[in-house]
């Protein structure tokens, strides 16, 4: 599992600047999907190989007279909870203020791993920056400068580092045993959708093979099952629960957990609640799902009970609010009373066989050749761009990088006519799908 590093300091001492730095790569690849909701606070990173989580807590505003810790909000102190390691920032250009031991006292309390980092302090001195902060008592701090990147890859580094040290053991995440644990879906949506009762629903109508929960803070359960004949394991960390003889969702919802089955898994099925409607959680579980790049199918649950009019209300609905998501199949079942569960299966083997799908170079240069005959890309002043063939750069999800000259002066119309011409041309349904322009050779 990804390790989680969250970042909580007092306002304004960068907290942001280095969180868009950390995430900024990531950011691009949605950053102009129509409709889409994003949450700012979360995000993924990477150094080198090694991807990581990381939180912002910067919405939080302490209230002078009731101090700091009384005052933080909720989701920073789930942000603490949830952190393998907790980045704690203070600002080297203004200064120890007493905000800055009030957190301290509330981390030294929280028991979490944390790393005392010094911001703004580029073309400072390290002995001058970091002096007046040994008062906290917590070591030698490090130091950054968040707008500059100074330091930045060094601390992440060691953030990775410290987290692995101090968390549980991490799986090996061998592939020889893929094909015997099947696809690997992950459940994901808010709370009271219904996650709970399809987990109880596939694992009642099928043998359940095994079933193992290891009790450590970052769990993550896979429950395999098999269905006509095919295995798969649902990785679920997304605050379902064993009780008794039944699933039960008994934690709030948790953003970490979600991106960490996400993560984990080779499917995502995104649950969405027909009985009421589509919310910004809704939305913001989507946009995690679409900027993971995994596959995905979404299932439109409690259809049950609804009449035809009401069906009609809702499909409308739910294709103008999440307008984002049109590379996947969407099912409308019922988990209560089992109906559409078997498509759905075959919705994400068919996703996960698109995600995974090897496209040969010259049958990709084959298909551009077909798009650019019937519709070549606009001349950009007195440039007309010139594809030359096509190769796929990666797998999961498939990218597909045309090489030619003049490239940029590809519209981002055409890219999306070539993008579905490919997804028609390979039966790309359920994965998302990435063209990346090269000029050169
Ligand atoms: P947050 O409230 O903790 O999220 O802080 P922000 O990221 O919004 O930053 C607050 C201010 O500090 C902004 O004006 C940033 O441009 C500035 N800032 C952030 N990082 C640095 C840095 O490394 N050096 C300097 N000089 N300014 C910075
Ligand atoms: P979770 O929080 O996403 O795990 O949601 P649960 O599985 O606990 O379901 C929340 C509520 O929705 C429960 O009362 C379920 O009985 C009900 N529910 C779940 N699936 C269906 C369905 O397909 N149809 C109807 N009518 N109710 C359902």
């Amino acid at each position: 599992m990804k390790p989680v590093i969250a970042l909580i300091g007092r306002p304004n001492v960068g907290k942001s600047t280095l969180f868009n730095r950390l995430t900024r790569s990531r950011d691009a690849l949605v950053a102009d999907l129509p409709g889409l909701t994003r949450d700012r606070h979360y995000g993924e990173g990477r150094v080198g190989d090694r991807p990581f989580l990381v939180i912002d807590t910067g919405g939080f505003e302490p209230v002078a007279k009731e101090g700091i810790v009384h005052e933080m909000a909720k989701q920073t102190k789930q942000a603490v909870a949830e952190a393998d390691v907790v980045v704690f920032i203070v600002d080297g250009r203004q200064g120890l203020t007493p905000h800055d031991k009030t957190i301290t006292d509330y981390l030294r309390k929280s028991n979490r791993p944390v790393m005392l980092v010094v911001n703004k302090a580029e073309g400072m001195k390290y002995t001058s920056v970091t002096a007046e902060f040994y008062e906290l008592g917590m070591g030698d701090p490090y130091v950054i400068s968040a707008a500059h990147g100074d330091g930045v890859n060094d601390l992440v580094r060691e953030a990775i580092d410290f987290a692995l040290k101090n968390g549980p053991e991490l799986e090996d995440d061998a592939e020889e045993d893929e094909n015997q644990r099947g696809v690997r879906i992950a459940l994901v949506g808010r709370p009271n959708v219904g996650k709970s009762t399809l987990v109880n629903t596939l694992l009642g109508e099928e043998r359940v093979i095994a079933f193992d929960m290891p009790g450590t803070t970052r769990d993550s359960i896979e429950i395999p099952f098999e269905r006509d004949g095919k295995p798969y394991s649902l990785i679920d960390t997304a605050g379902i629960r064993r009780r008794g003889k039944v699933f039960e969702a008994i934690e709030k919802f948790s953003v970490v957990k979600t991106l960490q089955s996400i993560s984990e898994a080779n499917v995502v099925v995104l649950m969405l609640d027909a009985q009421q409607d589509i919310s910004e959680q809704d939305a913001h579980i989507a946009g995690f799902v679409l900027e993971s790049g995994r596959a995905l199918v979404v299932a439109i649950n409690k259809w049950d009970g609804l009449d035809g009019d009401k069906r009609d209300e809702i499909k409308i609905d739910i294709e103008r609010k999440l307008n984002f998501l049109t590379f996947a199949k969407f099912h409308f079942i019922s988990a209560l009373k089992s109906t559409g569960i078997g498509p759905l299966l075959k919705s994400v083997d068919s996703a996960y066989a698109a995600a995974m799908a090897k496209l040969p170079t010259p049958k990709l240069t084959r298909a551009l050749q077909e798009a650019v005959e019937h519709q070549q890309p606009k001349r950009k002043g007195s440039i007309r761009p010139k594809m030359r063939y096509a190769h796929q750069g990666g797998q999961n999800p498939p990218v597909i990088v045309i090489h030619g000259n003049s490239l940029e002066a590809i519209s981002d119309s055409y890219k999306r006519y070539l993008e579905k011409h490919f997804r028609d041309t390979f039966s790309l349904i359920g994965t998302p799908l990435r063209i990346e322009l090269r000029n050169g050779k």
